[in-house]
């Protein structure tokens, strides 16, 4: 038998709760011309999928959407066999189809995985979009130059480890901001940065613009709030910001813009520094980037000089409960749920 959650249908509004969710049962599905039978191995749980909910992209009745690594058990498809391992969305799911009629596009296109290449967990984290994500908002959109102040939110986070640390790589002086204590060493000691600053701290402004005596040149931004307001007074002359995600936000009710309050707080630093700010949208730089991308930071991960954390958990039915975790911060690094035994540990 298949488990799988879907949606509940209980209306969806801040965050969400026990009842948002339903576990269901039903037999593994058989693969048909062109499909392959894949068992999950790895859900990936992401902030971002909370938007998708919320703004209704996913069709009821389906598995919850997901980002998963996952082996073939059978194949009527073309270059995959039995024992391959996969990434590609079967969601919130022990068991799911690949083939034409079920793969997606852009960034969620299924790949084979070459596990010489790194740890198939990392083909959801640092090894792909979360990686990739970093590498195009720092590298592509912020032209970094050496001896430049990066400040970079959630920097403990999946895409907030891998930014600071190819700040760090680029010559950069790079400062973190995270939650607690343990998280803030982790940034240090761990990933090499600066100083790490905590958005726990009633001092926060102060602690930060004691940590960033040069200004910011570039400002990552993962999630906006009050972390925002504590950067926005320190911006150097034509200093950069991406505005990745505004992870703060994504509990605001259904029509809030939080990101249009945020440029108008901005809008007369933002004018008078002539700050360049851009969204990131990391599909659109899938074709022009993926293998650039891999070919630079997969050596330097498979050398330990990215260090890279996943928060792995266990059990299919353990999947909602994480995923609340994850949105209220409480992850400690790339936050992923684990539903079957990892062979090629
Ligand atoms: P993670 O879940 O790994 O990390 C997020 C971290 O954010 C948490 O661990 C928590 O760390 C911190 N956080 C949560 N709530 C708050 C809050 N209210 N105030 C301050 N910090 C908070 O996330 P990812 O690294 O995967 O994603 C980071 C951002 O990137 C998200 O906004 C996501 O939506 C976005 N994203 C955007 C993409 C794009 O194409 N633009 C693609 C992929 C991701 P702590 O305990 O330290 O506070």
């Amino acid at each position: 038998m298949n488990r799988y959650w879907t949606l509940s249908g209980k209306p969806l509004g801040g965050w969400p709760d026990a009842e948002t969710f339903a576990l269901h049962e039903a037999p593994i599905p058989k693969p048909g011309a062109g499909q392959a039978l894949t068992r999950t191995i790895y859900i990936s749980l992401d902030p971002y999928q909370w938007g998708y909910k919320k703004r209704g992209t996913e069709p009821a009745g389906v598995p919850c959407h997901a980002r998963t690594v996952s082996q073939v058990l059978e194949s009527n498809l073309d270059g995959l066999k039995p024992g391959d391992y996969v990434f590609n969305t079967n969601g919130w799911s022990e068991y799911g189809l690949m083939g034409e009629r079920v793969w997606r596009p852009g960034y969620m296109i299924p790949r084979k995985l070459d596990p010489a290449r790194g740890r198939i967990s990392q083909a959801v984290g640092v090894l792909g979009m979360l990686g990739l994500t970093a590498y195009a908002g720092l590298v592509v959109m912020a032209s970094p130059k050496a001896g430049e102040t990066l400040v970079v939110s959630a920097a403990s986070g999946g895409v907030g480890q891998i930014v600071g640390q190819l700040g760090k790589a680029r010559g950069l002086r790079v400062i973190g901001i995270a939650g607690k204590e343990a998280k803030c060493r982790f940034v240090t000691e761990e990933l090499g940065l600066d100083a790490c600053v905590s958005h726990l701290s009633p001092t926060l402004p102060e602690d930060l613009r004691a940590a960033c005596p040069n200004g910011v040149d570039i400002y990552f931004e993962n999630v906006g709030g009050a972390v925002f307001d504590a950067v926005l007074p320190l911006f150097n002359a034509s200093a950069r910001m991406t505005i990745c995600g505004l992870i703060a936000h994504y509990g605001d009710a259904p029509g809030t813009d939080a990101r249009a309050a945020l440029m108008k707080r901005g809008e007369a630093i933002f004018a008078a520094c002539n700050v360049t700010v851009r969204d990131l949208f990391v599909g659109d730089f899938v074709k022009s980037h993926h293998d650039v991308f891999l070919d630079e930071v997969a050596p330097l991960v498979a050398s330990g000089r990215i260090r890279y954390r996943e928060d792995i958990r266990e059990g299919i039915e353990n999947v909602p409960a994480c995923f609340s975790e994850m949105l209220r911060g409480d992850n400690f690094g790339k936050m992923l749920v684990q539903v079957a035994s990892d062979p090629t540990l």
